[in-house]
């Protein structure tokens, strides 16, 4: 596996690099890329500022980045300098800028009062918005002078609870021990091995292309099978769902038996936008918090989340690699006019909706063709099957 740190701080590089070093993962940075971006930190939370850097650099370099965004909170100052710690005495201002203006602040505050905690947040993404942040805090106070040459910014002023030094003059080890940085990336290589033992792949193609024949081949191969478009058709079923519908789309939806007759809900969706915009606001949400709770519920392995609108309903935020597959237009046309009983113009409103092929073959990782036959599809499916797995090996090492 490969992460890259979305950062070019060198101290912060280095405090990763070290307490990441048992992972098993070949860390790049800024200096293994040309054109690296450059992230502009204005949001006004730690966690704004972290994710916007890790999907930044996750969506240019394609690959799982990690952005650390943290702060110095003292209490005598109402918690500033906070996210502007790393300006706090103006734009470009040197660590020892910053230290001195910190101290003399609180200059004549006595010991009890020069309570402090270092807050660090960390982002992973990966390029497709898979995300996660984790915090460490590490609390302490500020000493009344500079104390000690290790570290970086605030280290030498910062005390940590139940320790007679600062920061800056700990040996790196015990400070990455104990620091909100340590803290936080503990929690970040949980995720990280959590996501290794467990990768979501999409599975999608237009109407008609064979998804669902390619997806059951993923799965006679040992793929766990998460449906989305399944599931979409069990929420029909519920009460709570049926109710809402009937409200917006009236009770011509329902057969004698209560039950969503979706030839009808069909027809007036997709001869109508709003009303298809207020079927995909209810439904959607309802589907991506049931996909959640289902890949969750898998303990490890490949999973396959099958799913028409895996692109169009921005649900690639859930999966590490992006399959698509495809056929020509004439075989797809013929498929649905022998699997299904969609009127002319429903089809148009099926196909008006999906994002063109083309559109999808270029954001795909792996393209399945299933034009030919089964076997030249099955064979297509295998060997995907195996890059997956080898790639798993190559992860666990
Ligand atoms: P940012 O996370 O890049 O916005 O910068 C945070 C600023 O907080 C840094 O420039 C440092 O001044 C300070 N800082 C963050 N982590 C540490 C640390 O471990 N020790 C000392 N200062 C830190």
């Amino acid at each position: 596996m490969e992460l890259v740190l979305a950062t070019r701080n060198r101290d912060k590089i280095r405090e990763i690099k070290q307490i990441l070093k048992n992972l098993n993962t070949r860390v790049l940075t800024f200096k293994d890329f040309s054109g690296f971006p450059e992230v502009v930190e204005d949001k006004y939370t730690l966690r704004g500022n972290a994710l916007t850097k890790a999907w930044t650099v996750a969506r240019f370099s394609k690959k799982l980045a990690l952005a650390d965004d943290s702060g110095l909170e003292v209490e005598a100052l109402k918690g500033a300098p906070g996210v502007f710690s790393s300006r706090f005495a103006g734009e470009g201002a040197s660590y020892k800028d910053n230290n001195r203006k910190v101290l003399s602040l609180l200059e004549g505050v006595p010991p009890h009062r020069r309570k402090a905690k270092f807050r660090c947040v960390v982002a992973i993404s990966n390029a497709y918005g898979r995300r996660k942040v984790v915090e460490g805090i590490c609390e302490g106070r500020i000493t009344e002078e500079i104390k000690g040459r290790q570290g970086f910014g605030y280290d030498p002023i910062f005390q940590p609870l139940g320790y007679n030094e600062t920061f800056a003059e700990m040996s790196p080890g015990l400070k990455n021990e104990i620091s909100h940085r340590g803290m936080a990336l503990k929690k970040a290589k949980a995720v990280l091995e959590e996501w290794h033992k467990k990768r979501v792949i999409g599975i999608t193609g237009n109407i008609g292309c064979g998804k669902t024949t390619a997806a059951r081949m993923f799965e006679t191969l040992g793929a766990k099978l998460i449906s989305a478009d399944e599931i979409g058709h069990l929420l029909l079923q519920e009460k709570k769902v049926k109710n809402r519908l009937t409200r917006i789309f009236s009770s011509s939806i329902l057969d004698e038996g209560g039950c969503i007759k979706r030839k009808n809900l069909r027809e007036i969706v997709f001869s109508d936008k709003k009303s298809l915009e207020q079927l995909d606001s209810l439904l959607h949400p309802l589907i991506l918090k049931e996909v959640k709770k289902n890949i969750k519920a898998c303990d490890d392995g490949i999973i396959l989340l099958e799913a028409a609108l895996l692109l169009e309903a921005g649900w690639e935020c859930l999966v590490d690699k992006i399959l698509v597959v495809t056929s020509s237009r004439q075989t797809q046309l013929r498929r649905i006019k022998k699997g299904t009983d969609f009127t002319p113009q429903e089809i148009r409103g099926v196909i008006g909706v999906q994002l063109p092929q083309e559109e999808k073959i270029r954001q795909a990782d792996f393209i399945i063709r299933n034009d030919g036959r089964e076997e030249e599809t099955r064979k297509q499916v295998k060997k995907v099957w195996e890059t997956l797995e080898k790639e798993d090996c190559e992860a666990r090492g």
